[in-house]
């Protein structure tokens, strides 16, 4: 048997147990106010693999369905929704992945990020060696431009720029596949309604919040834990991405070169949206270890442990870096924390962070179909 058959069968195999699973909730009903994947259920009577998928990353595993259900192990029909939905979402990583020969790197998602954060550090210390001379790695550099007298400034624009560039164009191509996989058709998508309120779920993490109570986190106790660590992850990483953002502004527009003082827009974003990176990378790391095993996916730990702990790498270097940049180790730290923002642009698209593009998707569907349902009840 092939590779692409053994896939194949393992996709067919997940988006069995995810039908059957939906099928037998379909007539239970139970905990459709639980979370967005019990109302979008009932407004299908049969699932196919389009509609599963798009269920499978509306639902942000908080358990809740596991913890209340009469029909989860032991009883004979054995219903585990969160675990169903998570590994056939993790499927879904695979099955819309760009270009489709990537697929696989999930199936080792942790050695791909350490060869990936190895490989970008040593590539980068070599090409310092080569470019420069290697003594430059150990010699105090201050002042405007300090960065760029150890890592010249075209090869540091040409490897951001062109993994950032990779990086977009493989999650905009998996989103559309995802997209496009939905076999259930939905009208004019610019409606502004439904895009406001699938924007407002995606900033606020609304179901997160469980309908103010939380989530099952750790236990069957609810709580908001994951919620708040989930936000210090989310808003760091884009505080983050809004301070490289100003940098790149300040050095093209402005003439004015790294490093900046304390006190400026690019240090004081990344200064928060790293302690936010760093607190909710290494609390979610922490209930990941701790929550119960029954409900959750063994095959995703592995991508769950990989991103976590590369953004946390990428956030613990840029602080060091900040605290150190005016003494020798200046030179080698931005090597391994430039090195780590490689790996992580360049692992993006087949990491764990294609759930925000896939669940944000999964989002607006569901906004675009709640309408379509409220359009059709009011003309009847
Ligand atoms: S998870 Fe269990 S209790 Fe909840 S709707 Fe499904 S079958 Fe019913
Ligand atoms: S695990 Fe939570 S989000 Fe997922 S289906 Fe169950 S109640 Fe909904």
């Amino acid at each position: 048997m092939s590779l692409i058959d053994v896939i194949d069968l393992q996709s067919a195999q997940l988006h069995d147990e995810a039908r059957r699973a939906m099928e037998v909730c379909n007539a239970c009903r139970y905990c459709e106010g639980f979370c967005a994947v019990f109302p979008a259920m009932e407004l299908r009577r049969d699932f196919t693999n389009g509609d599963l998928d798009y269920l499978a990353n509306l639902c942000h595993n908080c358990q809740g369905c596991f913890h209340s259900c009469q029909y989860a192990p032991p009883h004979p029909f054995g219903i585990n929704v969160p675990k169903a939905l998570a590994e056939l979402r993790y499927q879904t990583y695979r099955d819309y992945a760009w270009p489709p020969s990537m697929a696989r790197v999930f199936d080792r998602n942790g050695t791909l990020v350490c060869l990936l954060a190895a490989l970008s550090v040593a590539v980068l210390v070599t090409c310092i060696v080569l470019l420069r001379d290697p003594g430059i790695l150990f010699q105090p550099q201050t002042g405007p431009g300090a960065f760029y007298r150890i890592m010249p400034w075209g090869l540091l624009s040409a490897l951001a720029g062109a993994s950032f560039v990779y990086s977009l164009v493989a999650l905009g191509m998996g989103f559309r596949n995802f997209w496009r996989a939905s076999e259930r058709p939905t009208s004019d998508l610019t409606r502004p309604r439904p895009l406001m309120q699938a924007l407002h779920d995606v900033f606020t993490l609304k179901y997160l919040g469980g309908n103010g109570r939380g989530c099952n986190d750790l236990s069957d106790n609810f709580t908001m834990l994951r919620r708040r660590l989930h936000h210090a992850m989310f808003y760091g990483f884009l505080l983050c991405f809004a301070s490289t953002s100003v940098a790149t502004l300040y050095d093209h527009f402005w003439n004015w070169p790294a490093p900046y003082p304390l006190l400026s827009a690019p240090v004081l974003l990344g200064l928060v949206g790293g302690l936010g990176l760093i607190v909710g990378c290494s609390g979610l790391i922490w209930v990941k270890v701790q929550t119960d095993p029954a409900p959750s996916a063994r095959a995703l730990l592995g991508a769950d442990y990989a991103l976590l702990t590369l953004l946390l790498l990428s956030s613990v270097t840029g602080l060091v870096l900040l605290t150190l940049r005016e003494t020798s180790a200046m030179g080698l730290l931005l090597a391994v924390h430039f090195g780590f923002i490689l790996a992580l642009f360049l692992a993006l698209p087949y990491s764990k962070f294609v759930h925000g593009i896939y669940r944000s998707g999964a989002l607006l569907r569901y906004a675009l179909e709640r309408e379509d349902e409220h359009a059709s009840h009011a003309s009847n």
